[in-house]
């Protein structure tokens, strides 16, 4: 199938490129690279020896979605594209609700125009907010408690209401919930343009000697350690719950969210012993209070994307830090190198 990956050059979406041509699909990239370097492509055409048409512009452009959508003529189209980062959103919340609610409907009056009826979307766990049960199913309310949050919920609804409103077209809402790990070559992997916001990245710069300790916000929470909780999956198998959906997509009308975790959870303290057995010497951490908006625990039942998708995930904790310390020790500066 000809796929569309719109921020194809970003962490996520560099690992789906590599699984959709494994699988045989031709795939074309939009990335205006506002956090990506063209290199990256470079780095998935040598993994792939394959063909990969890329095109720079900003998803909310309908001038270079016409471009994309008249000269690749997309079957099916994953959207990528948008900004990720929760508290930047807190303090931008317009240009959050520009780029990923914007985005997405441009996108959508693009897809219209040429007849495209397939798309898949990069939600996320955070649409559920705080636990009124755990693990989360998709039928668990959904109140998210940010900017960024709110800003996939609304897509996830502009989506929803598009295909029931538009015959014969699918769009399927997958609900990450913590992507780490690289690819198993140490090429691609993810490369945080500032101070990291997340776990593992943070940890694996602690540990090439980039930072000198990890801070732990929180040994307080109500969980076996007191250090808060989280579904970590390997990037390689939520890049293959993508090629998943879009054959789900191939077969299906109607919206449909779907979880994409592993159904287990590991507390901060576990992934930085995780990360220790990986590269072999301590990580040094120290205490802070909790991060605002924090929850304790997070984790998804991921049966759905099991019993419809045909998915489930295979790698465990240990490929998770070890992949991510590959990357990391060969590519200290990321992409810079
Ligand atoms: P990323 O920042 O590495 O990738 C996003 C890509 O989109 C980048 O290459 C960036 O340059 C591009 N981009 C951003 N704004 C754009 C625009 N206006 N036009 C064109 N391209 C644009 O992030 P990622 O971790 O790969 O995340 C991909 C998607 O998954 C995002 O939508 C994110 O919100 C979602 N998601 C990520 C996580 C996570 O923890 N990484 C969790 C849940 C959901
Ligand atoms: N965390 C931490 N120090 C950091 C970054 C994160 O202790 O520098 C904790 C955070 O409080 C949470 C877990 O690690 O309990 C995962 O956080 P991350 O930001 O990676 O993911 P999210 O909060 O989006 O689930």
């Amino acid at each position: 199938m000809r796929v569309l990956v719109t921020g194809g050059a970003g962490y996520i979406g560099s690992h789906t490129l590599l699984e959709l041509m494994a699988q045989g699909h031709d795939v074309c990239v939009l990335d205006n690279y506002s956090n990506a370097t063209p290199e990256v492509l470079n780095r998935v055409r040598g993994l792939s020896n394959g063909n990969v048409t890329d095109f720079t512009g900003d998803v909310r452009d309908p001038a270079i979605l016409n471009r994309v959508m008249q000269d690749f003529r997309p079957e099916a189209v994953i959207h990528f594209a948008g900004l990720k980062a929760v508290g930047e959103s807190e303090e931008k919340p317009l240009l959050y609700y520009d780029v990923n609610v914007g985005g997405t409907l441009a996108l959508l009056h693009a897809m219209d125009r040429v007849g495209c009826k397939n798309i898949i979307f990069s939600s996320s766990a955070t649409v559920y907010g705080e636990p009124v049960y755990l693990p989360y199913d998709e039928a668990h309310p959904t109140a998210p408690m940010s900017v960024y949050g709110q800003s996939k919920l609304m897509a996830e609804n502009i989506l929803t209401n598009w295909a029931k409103a538009t015959a014969g077209t699918s769009a399927v809402l997958l609900r990450y919930f913590n992507p780490v790990g690289a690819h198993h070559s140490a090429k691609i992997g993810e490369d945080p343009k500032d101070i990291p916001n997340n776990l593992m990245p943070f940890i694996a710069q602690v540990a090439v000697g980039k930072r000198d300790a990890l801070t732990v916000f929180g040994e307080d929470y109500d969980t076996p350690d007191g250090t808060g909780l989280r579904d970590y999956i390997h990037v390689v198998d939520l890049a293959r719950a993508h090629v998943a959906a879009i054959n789900y997509a191939d077969k299906s009308t109607g919206a449909r969210p779907f979880n994409i975790g592993t159904g287990q959870s590991y507390s901060v303290r576990d992934m930085v012993a995780a990360f220790e057995r990986a590269c072999g010497s301590p990580i040094k951490t120290k205490q802070a209070p909790r991060r605002a908006g924090d929850i304790a625990a997070m984790q998804a039942d991921a049966s759905r994307a099991a019993a419809e998708l045909g998915w489930t995930a295979e790698h465990g904790l240990d490929d998770m830090t070890a992949s991510t310390w590959a990357w990391q020790s060969a590519n200290p500066n990321g992409y810079d190198n």
